[in-house]
């Protein structure tokens, strides 16, 4: 279904908006508030302030790549990608280092090659590269680096052999396992007792186990799964061990912050901290863990009207990435966000009214992010609340009468899009005009200005006729607070 909508209303200027810098970038330092972040390790919101502000470093867990990414899965890239940008304008845009992984080793996707008979680097690339494409039209800007598993091996050998000697590991039966005994810290990011874990750690568990929690730091390959030599064997790493070796290899040894699900709390992330802090004489992985809630995809409402559709590949065949990404922020990233028709319904009326503000006044880039948006999202990412905040300039540029003041209003909206990776399309871009006609889009204009006008002269009857002359021509017209939007049906 096309969509091509145009708001009506008095126009300063047609057509595309120019971005040039003319506004310098007030100076925020002074009048920015602190950035505050929950801390899952210490389970409160606490001020932020990196290590060395030279240097920012975040890492958060990617993808296991072997199919096709859930939305759901989208939702630790767009809560990262908008600390990522907050980062960015607070520390400089070199200054902050963001690694996602990529998991490319894994039963699942040894499971996956088996069944495909696909070599196994064809299936990871392949989703890789879908994965990424995925993250690009959901508007996340790329991390600054996406390293691959099976691209460290030797610093994860290299991690394994120092636990061991340390006394934090063991080898058994091919196998080198964590002694989570040997870390009294463990647990520690979750709160949870020993015995809870060993519970929830594994349905089986394996003989050569010393302690039913102790996990995979390596494991043993068989001919036809894919092994790398090491001292222990040829084999292969256990998932957790990756990430804290991509962590060091990266980013060092005690990072500022360290993102992804919640459901990656236990046994992930605390498996991530014993292997680190045990191979780093006690030095913290993360200053900061932050984890992000899930989306609910229960709804009924959901499954009728959209036949289940999840998949991002899918989605965004639907809707415009930025109608996702926008739904992705209307609830706190911590918080759960049920996931239906209506939410990303909705989700496109708001962004058509935004961008509606930024086609009717002339916006210039350059603007520093109006400070309501900038306070909503310093208290731990607030995007609800900063979406608020762009909906309150959008109604005072509707409001203004001076037009210096609009094009302000219309700048600061642009500015504030902008931290949250919203509105930087064009706006004919976004109305699918950029297409249409010149003519045709005068054409239709003219109509619907002169239906509101015989509206206002209550001359209803001329009203109606030029209505169903609008319906005949495929057009449809929706009333709004900001004036008539049209588009065609
Ligand atoms: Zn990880």
């Amino acid at each position: 279904m096309p969509r091509v909508h145009v708001f009506l209303h008095e126009k300063h200027g047609r057509g595309r908006q120019h971005y040039a810098i003319s506004r310098a970038n007030v100076n925020k330092d002074e009048t920015m508030t602190a950035l505050k972040l929950h801390d899952t390790m210490t389970g409160t919101k606490r001020v932020f302030e990196p290590a060395d502000p030279s240097r920012v470093t975040m890492y958060v867990c990617g993808p296991t790549v072997y199919s096709y990414a859930h939305i759901g899965n989208m939702r630790p890239p767009v809560a990262f990608d908008v600390l990522f940008r907050l980062l960015r304008r607070t520390y400089g845009e070199t200054a902050v280092i963001y690694a996602r992984n990529f998991t490319d080793i894994d039963d699942r996707i040894i499971d996956a090659s088996q069944k495909s008979g696909e070599d196994i680097s064809v299936i990871t690339e392949k989703f890789a590269k879908i994965y990424v494409e995925d993250t690009q039209v959901l508007g996340n800007l790329e991390p600054t680096l996406s390293p691959k598993a099976t691209e460290h091996i030797e610093p994860m050998i290299a991690m394994t052999a120092r636990l061991i000697e340390a006394g934090h590991a063991y080898e058994a039966d091919g196998h080198v396992l964590f002694s989570v005994s040997s870390f009294g810290d463990y647990g520690a990011l979750g709160k949870r007792d020993m015995d809870d874990m060993r519970a929830g750690a594994r349905v089986e568990v394996a003989s050569y186990k010393r302690d039913p929690g102790d996990f995979v730091l390596w494991k043993p390959s068989s001919d036809i799964e894919p092994g790398w030599d090491s001292p222990w064997g040829r084999g292969r790493p256990g998932w957790h061990l990756e990430c804290s070796a991509m962590t060091e290899a990266h980013l060092g040894e005690t990072i500022d912050i360290h993102g992804g699900g919640q459901d990656l709390v236990f046994p992930h992330h605390e498996n991530e901290i014993a292997q680190s802090v045990c191979s780093h004489d006690g030095a913290p992985m993360a200053r900061f863990w932050l984890h992000n809630g899930f989306l609910d995809m229960g709804s009924e409402k959901m499954s009728k009207s959209l036949g289940n559709v999840k998949l991002v590949h899918q989605l965004t065949k639907k809707w415009p990435g930025e109608v996702l990404r926008y739904a992705l922020l209307t609830a706190h990233y911590r918080a759960p966000l049920e996931w239906t028709h209506s939410l990303l319904e909705q989700s496109g009326k708001s962004l058509d009214r935004l961008y509606g503000v930024l086609r009717r006044v002339t916006a210039e880039s350059g603007a520093a992010v109006p400070e309501a948006v900038e306070a909503a999202l310093a208290d731990d990412l607030n995007t609800p609340k900063a979406l608020s905040a762009l909906f309150a300039i959008a109604g005072e540029a509707n409001r203004a009468i001076d037009e210096t003041e609009r094009a302000r209003l219309a700048s600061d909206l642009l500015a504030g899009g902008a931290a949250l990776g919203l509105l930087q399309s064009d706006p004919d871009d976004w109305f699918g005009l950029t297409d249409m006609p010149q003519g045709e889009r005068d054409r239709i204009d003219a109509l619907v200005r002169d239906r509101n006008a015989a509206r206002k002269a209550k001359d209803f009857e001329k009203a109606d006729a030029i209505r169903a002359e609008l319906t005949a021509l495929n057009i449809l017209v929706d009333d709004g607070p900001e004036g008539s939007i049209w588009k065609t049906g």
